[in-house]
Protein backbone atom coordinates (compact mmCIF):
# COMPACT_ATOMS: atom_id res chain seq x y z
CA UNK A 1 0.00 0.00 0.00
CA UNK A 2 1.69 3.35 -0.73
CA UNK A 3 2.29 5.73 1.71
CA UNK A 4 0.07 8.05 0.41
CA UNK A 5 -2.86 5.48 1.51
CA UNK A 6 -2.14 6.00 5.32
CA UNK A 7 -4.34 8.37 7.19
CA UNK A 8 -1.85 9.75 9.57
CA UNK A 9 2.24 9.98 7.94
CA UNK A 10 4.47 7.57 8.78
CA UNK A 11 5.68 7.57 12.43
CA UNK A 12 9.22 8.15 12.96
CA UNK A 13 11.56 8.00 15.64
CA UNK A 14 11.81 11.38 17.92
CA UNK A 15 14.97 12.04 19.13
CA UNK A 16 17.16 15.45 19.77
CA UNK A 17 13.57 17.18 19.37
CA UNK A 18 13.06 16.50 15.87
CA UNK A 19 11.20 13.08 13.92
CA UNK A 20 14.11 11.37 12.31
CA UNK A 21 13.79 8.76 9.59
CA UNK A 22 14.48 4.92 9.98
CA UNK A 23 15.14 1.96 7.58
CA UNK A 24 14.03 -0.11 10.22
CA UNK A 25 11.04 -2.61 9.19
CA UNK A 26 7.70 -0.93 9.98
CA UNK A 27 4.52 -2.50 11.63
CA UNK A 28 0.97 -1.00 10.48
CA UNK A 29 -1.22 0.43 12.67
CA UNK A 30 -4.57 0.04 12.61
CA UNK A 31 -7.20 1.83 14.25
CA UNK A 32 -9.59 -0.89 16.07
CA UNK A 33 -12.56 1.15 15.53
CA UNK A 34 -13.12 -0.03 11.97
CA UNK A 35 -9.70 -2.21 11.20
CA UNK A 36 -8.71 0.68 9.18
CA UNK A 37 -4.52 1.33 8.00
CA UNK A 38 -3.77 4.62 10.15
CA UNK A 39 -0.28 4.37 10.05
CA UNK A 40 2.84 2.69 9.87
CA UNK A 41 5.74 2.41 12.61
CA UNK A 42 9.29 1.59 12.31
CA UNK A 43 10.17 -1.19 14.71
CA UNK A 44 13.53 0.08 15.51
CA UNK A 45 16.56 -1.52 17.11
CA UNK A 46 19.56 -0.40 18.64
CA UNK A 47 20.62 2.37 16.15
CA UNK A 48 17.81 4.48 17.12
CA UNK A 49 18.52 3.58 20.67
CA UNK A 50 22.07 4.74 20.68
CA UNK A 51 21.27 8.09 19.13
CA UNK A 52 18.40 8.77 21.71
CA UNK A 53 20.61 7.88 24.55
CA UNK A 54 23.51 9.98 22.89
CA UNK A 55 21.30 12.75 22.85
CA UNK A 56 19.79 12.36 26.49
CA UNK A 57 23.58 12.20 27.59
CA UNK A 58 24.12 15.22 26.06
CA UNK A 59 21.17 17.05 27.10
CA UNK A 60 21.64 15.75 31.37
CA UNK A 61 24.08 18.41 32.22
CA UNK A 62 22.41 21.42 31.80
CA UNK A 63 19.02 19.90 32.44
CA UNK A 64 19.73 18.37 35.71
CA UNK A 65 21.99 21.62 36.88
CA UNK A 66 18.49 23.86 35.91
CA UNK A 67 16.47 24.41 39.22
CA UNK A 68 13.44 22.09 39.42
CA UNK A 69 11.66 25.57 40.18
CA UNK A 70 12.41 26.45 36.54
CA UNK A 71 11.97 22.47 35.24
CA UNK A 72 9.20 22.41 36.24
CA UNK A 73 8.04 26.36 34.69
CA UNK A 74 8.48 24.14 31.33
CA UNK A 75 5.45 21.51 32.61
CA UNK A 76 3.29 24.47 33.20
CA UNK A 77 3.64 25.04 29.63
CA UNK A 78 2.92 21.42 28.73
CA UNK A 79 0.32 21.65 31.19
CA UNK A 80 -1.48 24.24 29.80
CA UNK A 81 -0.54 22.67 26.20
CA UNK A 82 -2.15 19.30 26.73
CA UNK A 83 -5.54 21.53 28.31
CA UNK A 84 -5.35 23.34 24.57
CA UNK A 85 -4.98 20.45 22.24
CA UNK A 86 -7.61 18.28 24.69
CA UNK A 87 -9.78 17.47 21.90
CA UNK A 88 -7.20 17.00 19.38
CA UNK A 89 -5.70 14.33 21.94
CA UNK A 90 -8.96 12.78 22.37
CA UNK A 91 -9.26 12.07 19.17
CA UNK A 92 -6.09 10.29 18.41
CA UNK A 93 -6.21 8.37 21.20
CA UNK A 94 -10.12 7.35 20.44
CA UNK A 95 -8.78 6.25 16.84
CA UNK A 96 -6.15 4.44 17.53
CA UNK A 97 -6.98 2.89 20.75
CA UNK A 98 -10.47 2.30 19.76
CA UNK A 99 -12.10 3.78 23.11
CA UNK A 100 -14.86 6.09 23.19
CA UNK A 101 -14.65 10.03 23.18
CA UNK A 102 -15.57 10.68 26.78
CA UNK A 103 -12.66 7.84 28.03
CA UNK A 104 -10.01 9.35 25.62
CA UNK A 105 -10.72 13.03 26.71
CA UNK A 106 -10.65 11.37 30.76
CA UNK A 107 -7.38 10.33 30.02
CA UNK A 108 -5.97 13.72 29.20
CA UNK A 109 -7.76 15.02 32.24
CA UNK A 110 -5.38 12.30 34.02
CA UNK A 111 -2.74 13.24 31.97
CA UNK A 112 -3.11 17.29 33.16
CA UNK A 113 -3.92 16.12 36.79
CA UNK A 114 -0.11 13.81 36.58
CA UNK A 115 1.27 17.12 35.29
CA UNK A 116 0.18 19.23 37.78
CA UNK A 117 1.27 16.78 41.02
CA UNK A 118 4.86 17.69 39.14
CA UNK A 119 4.56 21.57 38.97
CA UNK A 120 4.20 21.07 42.09
CA UNK A 121 7.40 18.66 43.22
CA UNK A 122 9.19 21.71 44.37
CA UNK A 123 7.11 22.11 47.55
CA UNK A 124 7.29 18.18 48.25
CA UNK A 125 11.17 17.48 47.59
CA UNK A 126 13.16 19.71 49.67
CA UNK A 127 15.83 18.14 51.95
CA UNK A 128 16.79 18.11 55.20
CA UNK A 129 19.82 19.96 56.72
CA UNK A 130 20.50 19.30 60.74
CA UNK A 131 23.79 20.57 62.96
CA UNK A 132 25.05 16.95 63.81
CA UNK A 133 28.22 18.04 65.54
CA UNK A 134 28.77 21.57 66.73
CA UNK A 135 30.01 23.18 63.66
CA UNK A 136 28.91 20.55 61.57
CA UNK A 137 26.09 20.36 58.92
CA UNK A 138 24.64 17.24 57.51
CA UNK A 139 22.43 17.98 54.61
CA UNK A 140 20.38 15.77 51.94
CA UNK A 141 19.28 16.50 48.69
CA UNK A 142 17.11 14.36 45.85
CA UNK A 143 19.37 14.02 42.34
CA UNK A 144 18.29 13.23 39.40
CA UNK A 145 19.94 9.82 38.04
CA UNK A 146 20.33 10.45 34.42
CA UNK A 147 19.00 9.10 31.59
CA UNK A 148 15.89 6.63 32.04
CA UNK A 149 13.46 4.71 29.99
CA UNK A 150 9.79 4.06 30.00
CA UNK A 151 8.20 1.59 28.27
CA UNK A 152 4.81 1.75 28.46
CA UNK A 153 1.46 -0.61 27.22
CA UNK A 154 -1.47 0.30 24.58
CA UNK A 155 -4.43 0.64 27.05
CA UNK A 156 -4.11 4.31 27.70
CA UNK A 157 -1.63 5.96 24.98
CA UNK A 158 -2.17 9.20 27.20
CA UNK A 159 -2.51 8.44 30.76
CA UNK A 160 0.18 5.74 30.87
CA UNK A 161 3.66 7.52 29.17
CA UNK A 162 2.42 11.04 31.42
CA UNK A 163 2.69 8.39 35.10
CA UNK A 164 6.07 8.91 33.98
CA UNK A 165 6.92 11.68 31.80
CA UNK A 166 6.05 14.58 34.30
CA UNK A 167 7.68 13.55 37.13
CA UNK A 168 11.00 12.06 35.18
CA UNK A 169 11.86 15.45 33.63
CA UNK A 170 10.59 17.83 36.60
CA UNK A 171 13.13 15.56 38.74
CA UNK A 172 16.22 16.41 36.20
CA UNK A 173 16.28 13.25 34.63
CA UNK A 174 16.14 12.90 30.60
CA UNK A 175 14.00 10.03 29.14
CA UNK A 176 13.42 7.75 26.09
CA UNK A 177 9.89 6.85 26.17
CA UNK A 178 9.12 3.42 24.56
CA UNK A 179 5.12 3.88 23.68
CA UNK A 180 3.30 0.12 22.97
CA UNK A 181 3.36 -0.01 19.04
CA UNK A 182 -0.48 -0.16 18.42
CA UNK A 183 -0.79 3.49 19.82
CA UNK A 184 2.61 5.41 18.53
CA UNK A 185 0.93 8.81 17.37
CA UNK A 186 -0.30 9.98 20.41
CA UNK A 187 3.59 9.73 22.11
CA UNK A 188 4.64 11.67 18.89
CA UNK A 189 2.01 14.44 19.80
CA UNK A 190 3.03 14.90 23.33
CA UNK A 191 6.77 14.99 22.15
CA UNK A 192 5.58 17.54 19.90
CA UNK A 193 3.89 19.58 22.78
CA UNK A 194 6.97 19.09 25.07
CA UNK A 195 9.04 20.85 22.40
CA UNK A 196 6.42 23.71 22.32
CA UNK A 197 6.46 23.98 25.93
CA UNK A 198 9.74 24.53 25.68
CA UNK A 199 11.52 21.37 26.60
CA UNK A 200 15.23 21.40 25.39
CA UNK A 201 16.19 19.14 22.58
CA UNK A 202 17.38 15.61 23.56
CA UNK A 203 15.78 15.59 27.35
CA UNK A 204 12.67 13.57 25.80
CA UNK A 205 12.46 11.09 22.85
CA UNK A 206 10.43 8.78 21.85
CA UNK A 207 12.11 5.62 19.62
CA UNK A 208 9.56 2.64 18.25
CA UNK A 209 9.49 -0.94 18.25
CA UNK A 210 8.87 -4.20 20.14
CA UNK A 211 10.74 -6.87 21.54
CA UNK A 212 14.61 -5.82 20.44
CA UNK A 213 13.87 -2.26 21.40
CA UNK A 214 12.72 -3.46 24.75
CA UNK A 215 15.72 -5.75 25.46
CA UNK A 216 18.07 -2.76 24.02
CA UNK A 217 16.54 -0.50 26.40
CA UNK A 218 17.42 -3.46 29.38
CA UNK A 219 20.58 -3.80 27.96
CA UNK A 220 22.08 -0.36 27.58
CA UNK A 221 24.58 0.47 30.15
CA UNK A 222 23.88 4.61 29.98
CA UNK A 223 20.36 3.87 30.77
CA UNK A 224 20.15 3.77 34.54
CA UNK A 225 16.42 3.05 35.68
CA UNK A 226 13.34 1.64 33.59
CA UNK A 227 10.21 1.62 33.95
CA UNK A 228 7.26 -0.88 32.65
CA UNK A 229 3.74 -0.97 32.18
CA UNK A 230 2.26 -4.41 30.44
CA UNK A 231 1.60 -7.46 30.50
CA UNK A 232 2.60 -9.69 33.72
CA UNK A 233 4.74 -11.71 31.14
CA UNK A 234 6.41 -8.90 29.86
CA UNK A 235 6.88 -7.33 33.19
CA UNK A 236 9.03 -10.47 34.55
CA UNK A 237 10.88 -10.57 31.30
CA UNK A 238 12.12 -6.82 31.87
CA UNK A 239 12.53 -6.89 35.40
CA UNK A 240 14.76 -9.50 35.22
CA UNK A 241 17.15 -8.35 32.11
CA UNK A 242 17.17 -4.68 33.63
CA UNK A 243 18.02 -5.96 37.17
CA UNK A 244 20.67 -8.03 35.69
CA UNK A 245 22.41 -5.14 34.56
CA UNK A 246 21.78 -3.77 37.34
CA UNK A 247 19.52 -1.30 36.76
CA UNK A 248 16.80 -0.08 38.68
CA UNK A 249 13.92 -0.89 37.49
CA UNK A 250 9.76 -0.96 38.78
CA UNK A 251 7.85 -3.48 36.30
CA UNK A 252 4.23 -2.99 36.83
CA UNK A 253 2.04 -6.16 35.45
CA UNK A 254 -1.42 -7.37 34.73
CA UNK A 255 -4.52 -7.59 36.67
CA UNK A 256 -7.70 -9.64 37.72
CA UNK A 257 -9.29 -7.82 40.36
CA UNK A 258 -12.33 -9.11 42.45
CA UNK A 259 -15.42 -7.27 43.50
CA UNK A 260 -16.99 -8.67 46.57
CA UNK A 261 -20.21 -7.98 46.72
CA UNK A 262 -22.66 -8.43 50.10
CA UNK A 263 -26.27 -8.69 50.31
CA UNK A 264 -26.46 -5.73 52.24
CA UNK A 265 -25.04 -3.66 49.52
CA UNK A 266 -26.98 -0.87 47.80
CA UNK A 267 -28.26 -2.07 44.75
CA UNK A 268 -28.50 0.96 42.17
CA UNK A 269 -25.13 1.87 43.58
CA UNK A 270 -23.53 -1.60 43.32
CA UNK A 271 -24.67 -2.42 40.31
CA UNK A 272 -23.63 0.53 38.08
CA UNK A 273 -20.23 0.50 39.48
CA UNK A 274 -19.68 -3.24 38.65
CA UNK A 275 -20.79 -2.43 35.41
CA UNK A 276 -19.22 0.49 34.68
CA UNK A 277 -16.04 -0.81 36.06
CA UNK A 278 -16.28 -4.47 33.88
CA UNK A 279 -16.56 -2.06 30.61
CA UNK A 280 -15.38 1.06 31.05
CA UNK A 281 -12.38 0.74 28.41
CA UNK A 282 -13.62 -2.32 26.80
CA UNK A 283 -12.22 -3.85 29.78
CA UNK A 284 -8.63 -3.42 29.00
CA UNK A 285 -8.14 -1.51 32.18
CA UNK A 286 -5.89 -3.21 34.89
CA UNK A 287 -8.04 -2.00 37.10
CA UNK A 288 -11.29 -3.43 35.45
CA UNK A 289 -13.51 -5.51 37.56
CA UNK A 290 -13.02 -9.14 35.92
CA UNK A 291 -14.42 -11.26 38.99
CA UNK A 292 -17.10 -10.67 40.94
CA UNK A 293 -17.76 -12.64 44.29
CA UNK A 294 -21.09 -12.49 45.81
CA UNK A 295 -21.63 -13.68 49.36
CA UNK A 296 -24.83 -15.60 49.92
CA UNK A 297 -27.78 -14.16 49.17
CA UNK A 298 -27.15 -11.60 45.75
CA UNK A 299 -29.08 -13.01 43.06
CA UNK A 300 -31.08 -9.08 43.39
CA UNK A 301 -27.75 -7.24 42.61
CA UNK A 302 -26.98 -9.64 40.07
CA UNK A 303 -30.32 -9.13 37.92
CA UNK A 304 -29.49 -5.36 38.31
CA UNK A 305 -25.68 -5.70 36.79
CA UNK A 306 -27.46 -7.67 33.98
CA UNK A 307 -29.79 -4.88 33.44
CA UNK A 308 -26.98 -1.93 33.71
CA UNK A 309 -24.86 -4.07 31.08
CA UNK A 310 -27.54 -4.49 28.77
CA UNK A 311 -27.48 -0.59 28.80
CA UNK A 312 -23.93 -0.49 27.81
CA UNK A 313 -24.09 -0.60 23.52
CA UNK A 314 -21.12 -1.16 21.21
CA UNK A 315 -19.90 2.11 19.00
CA UNK A 316 -22.17 4.53 21.55
CA UNK A 317 -20.81 3.75 24.57
CA UNK A 318 -19.12 0.72 24.51
CA UNK A 319 -15.67 1.33 22.36
CA UNK A 320 -13.42 -1.33 20.78
CA UNK A 321 -10.69 -4.04 21.72
CA UNK A 322 -7.48 -2.98 20.32
CA UNK A 323 -7.52 -6.36 17.77
CA UNK A 324 -8.80 -8.97 15.97
CA UNK A 325 -6.33 -11.37 18.06
CA UNK A 326 -7.70 -9.68 21.30
CA UNK A 327 -11.54 -10.11 20.22
CA UNK A 328 -10.96 -13.74 19.61
CA UNK A 329 -8.99 -14.18 23.03
CA UNK A 330 -12.07 -12.53 24.78
CA UNK A 331 -14.93 -14.58 22.99
CA UNK A 332 -12.62 -18.12 23.45
CA UNK A 333 -12.53 -17.35 27.25
CA UNK A 334 -16.64 -16.70 27.15
CA UNK A 335 -17.06 -19.86 25.28
CA UNK A 336 -14.51 -21.91 27.29
CA UNK A 337 -16.49 -21.22 30.77
CA UNK A 338 -20.11 -21.71 29.08
CA UNK A 339 -18.17 -25.42 28.13
CA UNK A 340 -17.16 -26.06 31.48
CA UNK A 341 -20.59 -24.79 33.30
CA UNK A 342 -20.70 -21.10 34.11
CA UNK A 343 -24.30 -19.80 32.61
CA UNK A 344 -23.67 -16.59 29.93
CA UNK A 345 -26.48 -14.15 31.22
CA UNK A 346 -25.55 -11.42 28.91
CA UNK A 347 -23.89 -12.31 25.51
CA UNK A 348 -21.35 -9.99 23.97
CA UNK A 349 -20.04 -11.94 21.43
CA UNK A 350 -20.50 -11.66 18.16
CA UNK A 351 -20.62 -8.25 18.57
CA UNK A 352 -21.00 -5.89 15.81
CA UNK A 353 -21.31 -1.94 15.19
CA UNK A 354 -23.41 -1.13 11.82
CA UNK A 355 -21.33 1.13 9.28
CA UNK A 356 -17.62 -0.20 11.37
CA UNK A 357 -18.20 -3.82 10.59
CA UNK A 358 -14.00 -4.08 10.40
CA UNK A 359 -13.78 -2.82 14.14
CA UNK A 360 -13.18 -5.25 16.62
CA UNK A 361 -15.91 -4.88 19.51
CA UNK A 362 -17.57 -7.63 22.42
CA UNK A 363 -20.28 -6.67 23.66
CA UNK A 364 -21.06 -6.39 27.61
CA UNK A 365 -21.22 -10.05 28.98
CA UNK A 366 -22.01 -11.42 32.33
CA UNK A 367 -21.78 -15.10 33.28
CA UNK A 368 -22.50 -16.45 36.12
CA UNK A 369 -21.57 -19.47 38.46
CA UNK A 370 -18.17 -19.49 37.29
CA UNK A 371 -15.84 -21.57 39.73
CA UNK A 372 -12.68 -20.46 41.01
CA UNK A 373 -10.64 -23.45 38.85
CA UNK A 374 -12.05 -22.20 35.43
CA UNK A 375 -9.49 -19.90 33.14
CA UNK A 376 -11.79 -17.09 33.55
CA UNK A 377 -11.61 -17.09 37.04
CA UNK A 378 -8.17 -17.37 37.08
CA UNK A 379 -6.39 -15.48 33.96
CA UNK A 380 -6.46 -11.69 32.62
CA UNK A 381 -9.27 -11.44 30.00
CA UNK A 382 -8.94 -7.76 29.47
CA UNK A 383 -12.26 -7.72 27.98
CA UNK A 384 -15.47 -6.54 28.86
CA UNK A 385 -16.35 -9.57 30.52
CA UNK A 386 -17.56 -10.12 34.38
CA UNK A 387 -16.70 -13.62 35.89
CA UNK A 388 -19.41 -13.84 39.27
CA UNK A 389 -18.14 -16.74 41.34
CA UNK A 390 -20.81 -17.72 44.26
CA UNK A 391 -19.42 -18.13 47.90
CA UNK A 392 -21.06 -18.63 51.06
CA UNK A 393 -19.16 -16.77 53.81
CA UNK A 394 -16.99 -13.59 53.72
CA UNK A 395 -14.11 -15.61 54.07
CA UNK A 396 -14.72 -17.46 51.50
CA UNK A 397 -14.84 -14.53 49.17
CA UNK A 398 -11.96 -13.26 50.17
CA UNK A 399 -9.68 -16.63 50.23
CA UNK A 400 -10.93 -16.72 46.53
CA UNK A 401 -9.54 -13.00 46.13
CA UNK A 402 -5.97 -13.79 47.70
CA UNK A 403 -6.00 -17.06 46.31
CA UNK A 404 -5.03 -14.98 42.26
CA UNK A 405 -1.58 -14.81 41.66
CA UNK A 406 -2.07 -10.54 41.04
CA UNK A 407 -3.11 -8.41 43.39
CA UNK A 408 -3.85 -5.42 41.46
CA UNK A 409 -6.89 -3.85 43.32
CA UNK A 410 -9.96 -5.36 44.99
CA UNK A 411 -13.34 -3.81 45.88
CA UNK A 412 -15.48 -4.56 48.74
CA UNK A 413 -19.57 -3.75 48.06
CA UNK A 414 -21.60 -3.22 51.65
CA UNK A 415 -23.35 -0.42 53.69
CA UNK A 416 -21.57 -2.53 56.92
CA UNK A 417 -18.23 -0.74 57.91
CA UNK A 418 -17.02 -3.52 60.15
CA UNK A 419 -17.30 -5.95 56.88
CA UNK A 420 -15.61 -3.36 54.72
CA UNK A 421 -13.19 -2.74 56.92
CA UNK A 422 -12.51 -6.60 57.65
CA UNK A 423 -12.09 -6.80 53.50
CA UNK A 424 -9.78 -4.07 53.50
CA UNK A 425 -7.78 -5.49 56.09
CA UNK A 426 -7.76 -9.00 54.48
CA UNK A 427 -7.57 -8.49 50.39
CA UNK A 428 -4.27 -9.01 48.90
CA UNK A 429 -3.63 -6.03 46.97
CA UNK A 430 -2.52 -2.85 46.47
CA UNK A 431 -5.74 -0.67 45.58
CA UNK A 432 -8.31 -1.49 47.76
CA UNK A 433 -12.02 -0.12 46.67
CA UNK A 434 -15.02 0.35 49.63
CA UNK A 435 -18.60 1.22 47.33
CA UNK A 436 -16.25 2.22 44.97
CA UNK A 437 -15.41 -0.08 40.93
CA UNK A 438 -12.29 1.55 39.89
CA UNK A 439 -10.32 2.19 43.11
CA UNK A 440 -7.39 4.42 41.38
CA UNK A 441 -5.80 6.64 43.79
CA UNK A 442 -5.28 10.34 42.58
CA UNK A 443 -2.70 12.46 43.11
CA UNK A 444 -0.43 12.71 45.42
CA UNK A 445 -1.37 9.43 46.29
CA UNK A 446 -0.02 6.60 44.34
CA UNK A 447 -0.18 4.18 41.88
CA UNK A 448 0.45 0.38 42.29
CA UNK A 449 -0.34 -3.12 43.18
CA UNK A 450 1.27 -6.32 44.98
CA UNK A 451 2.01 -9.59 44.17
CA UNK A 452 2.32 -10.33 40.32
CA UNK A 453 0.95 -6.91 39.12
CA UNK A 454 4.25 -5.22 40.70
CA UNK A 455 7.99 -6.13 40.25
CA UNK A 456 10.35 -3.52 42.59
CA UNK A 457 9.66 -1.60 44.98
CA UNK A 458 7.49 1.70 45.12
CA UNK A 459 4.92 2.86 43.47
CA UNK A 460 4.91 4.88 39.66
CA UNK A 461 2.97 7.75 40.42
CA UNK A 462 2.70 10.29 43.02
CA UNK A 463 4.92 10.78 46.60
CA UNK A 464 5.81 7.29 45.95
CA UNK A 465 7.83 7.89 42.27
CA UNK A 466 9.85 10.09 44.02
CA UNK A 467 12.13 8.00 45.63
CA UNK A 468 12.46 5.82 42.28
CA UNK A 469 13.22 8.53 39.84
CA UNK A 470 16.34 9.99 42.09
CA UNK A 471 18.98 8.94 44.59
CA UNK A 472 19.68 10.83 47.49
CA UNK A 473 22.78 12.98 48.04
CA UNK A 474 23.68 13.14 51.44
CA UNK A 475 26.64 16.31 52.46
CA UNK A 476 28.49 16.61 55.67
CA UNK A 477 30.00 20.13 55.93
CA UNK A 478 32.42 21.82 58.56
CA UNK A 479 33.82 25.41 57.90
CA UNK A 480 34.89 26.44 61.30
CA UNK A 481 38.40 24.57 61.71
CA UNK A 482 37.99 25.55 65.69
CA UNK A 483 34.50 23.46 65.34
CA UNK A 484 34.29 21.85 68.70
CA UNK A 485 33.50 18.13 67.27
CA UNK A 486 32.52 14.95 69.27
CA UNK A 487 33.62 11.40 67.90
CA UNK A 488 32.37 10.73 64.77
CA UNK A 489 34.20 13.76 63.31
P1 LIG B 1 2.35 -5.99 26.62
O1 LIG B 1 3.04 -6.58 27.78
O2 LIG B 1 2.03 -6.85 25.46
O3 LIG B 1 3.22 -4.78 26.03
C1 LIG B 1 3.73 -3.76 26.86
C2 LIG B 1 5.00 -3.20 26.23
O4 LIG B 1 5.97 -4.24 26.11
C3 LIG B 1 4.76 -2.64 24.83
O5 LIG B 1 5.49 -1.46 24.69
C4 LIG B 1 5.29 -3.76 23.92
O6 LIG B 1 5.83 -3.28 22.70
C5 LIG B 1 6.39 -4.41 24.75
N1 LIG B 1 6.53 -5.85 24.51
C6 LIG B 1 5.56 -6.72 24.13
N2 LIG B 1 6.06 -7.98 24.07
C7 LIG B 1 7.37 -7.90 24.41
C8 LIG B 1 8.41 -8.87 24.56
N3 LIG B 1 8.22 -10.16 24.32
N4 LIG B 1 9.63 -8.44 24.95
C9 LIG B 1 9.84 -7.13 25.22
N5 LIG B 1 8.89 -6.17 25.08
C10 LIG B 1 7.66 -6.55 24.70
O7 LIG B 1 1.03 -5.27 27.19
P2 LIG B 1 -0.14 -4.57 26.37
O8 LIG B 1 -0.94 -5.63 25.69
O9 LIG B 1 0.36 -3.43 25.59
O10 LIG B 1 -1.00 -3.94 27.58
C11 LIG B 1 -1.96 -4.66 28.30
C12 LIG B 1 -1.40 -5.21 29.59
O11 LIG B 1 -0.88 -4.14 30.37
C13 LIG B 1 -2.45 -5.86 30.46
O12 LIG B 1 -1.91 -7.03 31.01
C14 LIG B 1 -2.72 -4.83 31.54
O13 LIG B 1 -3.21 -5.35 32.77
C15 LIG B 1 -1.37 -4.25 31.71
N6 LIG B 1 -1.42 -2.93 32.34
C16 LIG B 1 -1.04 -2.87 33.64
C17 LIG B 1 -1.11 -1.66 34.31
C18 LIG B 1 -0.73 -1.57 35.76
O14 LIG B 1 -0.71 -0.49 36.30
N7 LIG B 1 -0.41 -2.67 36.44
C19 LIG B 1 -1.55 -0.52 33.65
C20 LIG B 1 -1.90 -0.61 32.30
C21 LIG B 1 -1.83 -1.85 31.65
Amino acid sequence: MAVAELKYPEVKNYIKGRFVDSDDAKIDVISPLDGSLLSRVPDSGSKALDEAVKAAKEAFPAWSAMPIKERVQILFNYRNLLQKYRDELTELIHLENGKIKSEAAAEVDKAIELTEFAVSLPQIIPGEILEVSKGVDCKTERMALGVVASITPFNFPCMVPNWTIPNVIALGNCMILKPSEHVPLTANRLAEILKEAGLPDGVFSVVNGTREIVEGICDHPDIKAVSFVGSTKVAKIVYKRATGTLKRCLALGGAKNHLLVLPDAQVEMTASNIAASMSGCAGQRCMAASAMVGVGKIDHIIDKVCEESRKIVPGENLGSVISKEAKERIERYITEAEKAGAKVLVDGRNATVKGSEGGFYVGPTVIDYVTPDMAIAKEEVFGPVLAIMRASTLDDAIAIENSSTYGNAAAVFTQSGGLAKYVTEKASAGMIGVNIGVPVPREPFSFGGWNESRFGSGDITGKSSIEFWTQMKKTTIKWNPEARTNWMS
